[in-house]
Order: C-alpha cells, then structure tokens, then sequence
C-alpha cells in the first residue's frame, strides 16, 4: 500500500521501519530532516515536504501533541489541502478527544477518510512489532488500512466508529499506567528506605499479585533509578494527564487521582525532569522520603 508517514521520532522511525520491512512503498516526512536519513537507506523515499508524503493511499502521523498534529495538518500546504479526496490520514499519536472530533469533521468536509490509531507500547516494542493499536473510524476503513496497521502492531482493536474514542482509550490508558507508577514509587521508596531489596520487591511483585509488564518495566526503572534515555519523555506523559483530565471534565467525571499525577508532573518539570523518562515521577517519592539513591541517581 502507497503510504505517507510524517513524524519519524522515537516511535514513529521504528513503525515507518516496519511499514518498510512489510513491504509497503513509503514516502517519508519528518521536520528535522536528519532523522530520515536511516529509513531512506532502507528503501523509503523521501518527501521535500508534507504535500510530497500525501500522494498515496493513506498518509500516516505519529507526532508529539495536538500542537504538532494542527501545523503538520491544517497548515499551508499541510495534509488537508493536499490529500486526495477518497485517501485516509490515519492518525497515531496520542491527541485530545476533542481535536479528533475537530479532524473528523474537517477531513470529512474535504471528501477525506479519517481514523484514529492511538498505540500502546514504548519505542522498543515498536520496534519489535508489538504495539498494541486502538483504532477507531468509519469500519470500512479501518478495514482497508488494517495492512497497514498488522505491519505496525501485534494486535488492534477497534474501538468504534467515532475516531475520538480511540483517542478517550488511549489516554485512560496513559492515566492508568501513570498512576501504576506513582504507586509504584510510593511503595518502592517504603521498602527501600527501609533497607529492603528494591528489585527483589518490584520482581516479587511482577510475578505474583500484579503480573503485568508495566509493574515489572517500570518498577525496574523505579528501583534502578534510571530515567535516562527516555522512551517516553516526561513532557509527553504530562500532556497525556492534561488532555486525560480535559476529557473527564467535558464529561463531567471527577477523577481526583489524574489532579494528584498532574502536580507530580509539574513537580518534576519544574526541577528539570524535561529530558527524563516519564516514570521519573515514581522517583519522586523517594525524594519525599529524604532516601539515598542509588548509584545513577537521574533526578
Ligand atoms: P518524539 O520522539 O518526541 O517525536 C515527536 C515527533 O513529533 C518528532 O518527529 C517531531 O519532529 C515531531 N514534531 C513535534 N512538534 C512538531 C511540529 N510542531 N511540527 C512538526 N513536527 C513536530 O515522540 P514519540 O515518543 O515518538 O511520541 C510520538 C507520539 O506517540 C506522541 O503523541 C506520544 O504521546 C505517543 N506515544 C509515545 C509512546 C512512547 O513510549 N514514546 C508510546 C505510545 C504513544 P522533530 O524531529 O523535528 O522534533
């Protein structure tokens, strides 16, 4: 399938890579335009610009935030003046409910398809093929982009036939697993202050009462004390809670644990956290606690 993919960072350079591996023809955009270079060596041709990756199919987007998505879409020259009528701009990055909602409507207007992708997994399982995808969108499109979508993930669900939850899935999703790693660092900074094995605990932990890979991943990253390289930055975890909270507000669910993730959050930001991965804010705790830290101590 004849594709574009703009956003080639941490995720988006590992699920273009498998696009390619797949055997798909893919014309691929990013801002920076050094970070094309690897996939270009691996066959993908390479855009002069957004309009350039919008002459397939399908033209894919994996990029930081709703700020990111409205310049590389509603620009001049951007994916809504220059998609075909009929082609579908699947999009995967993690975005508020309510500019998927906007997107939907204004890729409707032009005679373009539109779904929403949002993906569960870091960098190294996207390279790995092993991202569990969300889709949601009009079902015969989703069907015709599902080649797509198996060469990117292990598995996808479909979500419905409104993009915008997708997007509502996602980030309660993201709200989970950032509260599993506040509670994480709250329960590792208590064993640890007092002399326990941290790793023993989290490991004791991952394969007993909670045996599910975000307690076993991040509560390594926890005990370890290790936040650097990121694959999730923390500035994109605080943008998951804020767009998590918007939607809880426009539906009027109260949800006092995301307003406790989005002071930790800020906490960490305004210490200097902004190149840390976002299970920083289990760290946090031990701070709190006035605990030693270990040896590669990030925060
Ligand atoms: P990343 O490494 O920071 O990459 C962000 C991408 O967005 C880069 O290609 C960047 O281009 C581009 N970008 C940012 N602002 C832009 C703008 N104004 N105009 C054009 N391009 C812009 O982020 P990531 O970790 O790959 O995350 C991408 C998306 O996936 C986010 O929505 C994130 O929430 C979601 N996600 C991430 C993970 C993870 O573990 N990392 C997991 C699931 C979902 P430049 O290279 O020019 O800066």
């Amino acid at each position: 399938m004849k594709t574009g993919f703009i956003g080639l960072g941490r995720m988006g350079s590992a699920m273009a890579t498998n696009l390619l591996k797949a055997g798909h023809d893919v014309t691929v955009f990013n801002r920076s335009t050094d970070k094309s270079r690897a996939l270009l060596d691996l066959g993908a041709h390479g855009a002069t610009d957004i309009a350039d990756a919008c002459r397939g199919e399908a033209v894919i987007t994996m990029l930081a935030d709703d700020r990111a998505v409205a310049d590389v879409t509603l620009s001049d020259g951007g994916i809504l003046q220059s998609l075909p009528r009929g082609a579908v701009h699947i999009s995967m990055s993690t975005i508020s409910v309510e500019f998927s909602k906007t997107l939907t409507r204004m890729h409707a207007e032009d005679g373009q398809r539109f779904i929403a992708a949002p993906v569960f997994g870091r960098p190294e399982m996207a390279a790995a093929r092993k991202l569990f995808i969300m889709s949601a969108g009009d079902p015969a499109t989703v069907a015709a982009c599902m080649p797509l979508l198996d060469a990117m993930g292990q598995k996808t669900f479909s979500i419905g036939a409104e993009p915008s939850a997708a997007n509502l899935v996602k980030l309660s999703g993201n709200f989970l697993l950032a509260s599993a790693i506040e509670a994480l660092g709250e329960a590792i900074a208590l064993v640890g202050k007092s002399g326990i094995d941290k790793r023993a605990f989290v490991a004791l932990l991952a394969s007993t009462i909670f045996p599910a890979p975000a307690y076993a991943s991040y509560g390594e990253l926890i005990a370890t004390n290790k936040f650097k390289p990121a694959g999730f930055v923390a500035p994109l975890g605080f943008k998951d809670i804020r767009l998590m909270l918007a939607a809880a507000e426009d539906l009027r669910v109260p949800m006092p644990l995301g307003g406790l993730l989005h002071d930790r959050f800020q906490r960490l930001l305004n210490q200097g956290g902004e190149d840390l991965d976002w299970a920083a804010i289990g760290g946090l705790a031990a701070q709190d606690a006035g605990a030693q830290q270990t040896a590669g101590s990030q925060i």
